[in-house]
């Protein structure tokens, strides 16, 4: 899993950038085309070795901080196609200069390398966009979709691997008397705040979904169901002691119930997530704001304890 937390506004952000970049390149060349079809002298940095870097679009990729990780599907490969572009460019360029004659041929090189290049910043746009698709809108943090695929890959790690991952249920206590209270619009307010908080409590590898109205679904690789309960109990306490603000000024205080499963070899990822959901619903029966953990070999549930 991705180490830097990727928000829907970063994704938005570099999608704005990226066309753009590439916008600012078209224009490159069509200056560049310009220039040969009208005999115009050629800009010069088509002479320099380090025009990839130089061009609008090469001093927004090379650039040192990136605000998404560029292990990104798509991403390192627009590097050698820029690179190869710029080249053919080049080597164009200095034909002309010299007086040489320039063929067809090396014409088609230049629009081949500039397709391939196009080609390549429209599969990492592609990249970026599904990722979009796979935000809440509402609370910015991943769907229930997104999850989905993260706990399929985990399931398939799990097969291979034999390491543990939890399954997290978590449904906010008497929410309707929020909205009740306080109008849809500060629920929504809470509702961001809360999906935020829980973001910003997990570990980096860890992931978080809004899975339905006001529940939440968390997946812990690499995670016994202890240290899950206990992790659940860490977020549980937090959220109790935080005073939420809501849209227009106040604020509310909010709880949860939390509902912890195992993901087992022999049982589908589905299974879990139900296992985990009736474990938050015993939660609620036991009182709520607590979290309960499934007991996989008494096939029983149980409140988590510090020491259990
Ligand atoms: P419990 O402790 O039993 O879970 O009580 P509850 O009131 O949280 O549970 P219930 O399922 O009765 O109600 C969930 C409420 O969540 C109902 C609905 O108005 C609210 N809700 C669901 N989705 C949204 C949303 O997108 N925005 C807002 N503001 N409220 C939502
Ligand atoms: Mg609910
Ligand atoms: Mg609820």
């Amino acid at each position: 899993m991705l180490e830097m937390q990727i928000t829907s506004e970063k994704l938005k952000d570099v999608v704005k950038e990226l066309e753009r970049a590439v916008v600012e390149h078209r224009w490159w060349l069509h200056d560049w085309h310009r220039s040969l079809i009208f005999d115009l002298p050629i800009n010069q940095t088509c002479f320099s070795k380090h025009a990839h870097r130089q061009c609008h679009f090469g001093r927004w990729y090379y650039r040192q901080s990136f605000p998404i990780p560029s292990s990104l599907s798509g991403f390192e490969m627009i590097d050698p196609h820029h690179r190869r572009l710029h080249k053919s460019a080049y080597a164009l360029a200095l034909k002309i200069r010299k007086g040489s004659v320039v063929c067809l041929h090396d014409y088609e090189d230049l629009i081949d390398k500039e397709w391939h290049f196009n080609k390549a910043v429209l599969d990492f746009k592609e990249t970026l966009l599904k990722m979009l698709f796979e935000f809440d809108p509402l609370t910015d943090i991943f769907n229930r979709q997104a999850l989905m695929r993260i706990l399929q890959s985990e399931y398939a790690r799990l097969l291979r691997t034999d390491a543990s991952c939890c399954i997290c249920m978590v449904d906010l206590d008497r929410f309707k008397s929020v909205n009740d209270t306080h109008g849809h619009q500060a629920g929504d307010a809470v509702l961001h705040a809360i999906a935020q908080f829980l973001s910003r409590e997990l570990r980096p590898y860890d992931a978080v979904c809004r899975f339905g109205g006001e529940e939440f679904l968390i997946c812990l690789p690499n995670t016994t169901p202890a240290d899950a309960g206990g992790i659940m109990d860490r977020l549980r306490r937090g959220l109790a002691s935080q005073k939420i603000a809501l849209g227009k000024g106040g604020s509310v205080r909010i709880t949860a119930s939390f509902g912890v499963a195992e993901m087992l070899m022999d049982r589908s990822v589905e299974a879990a997530i139900a296992r985990a959901d009736e474990a938050m619903y015993a939660a609620k029966r036991a009182g709520r704001n607590r979290v309960v953990v499934y007991d996989a070999s008494s096939g029983t549930w149980a409140p988590w304890e510090k020491d259990s």
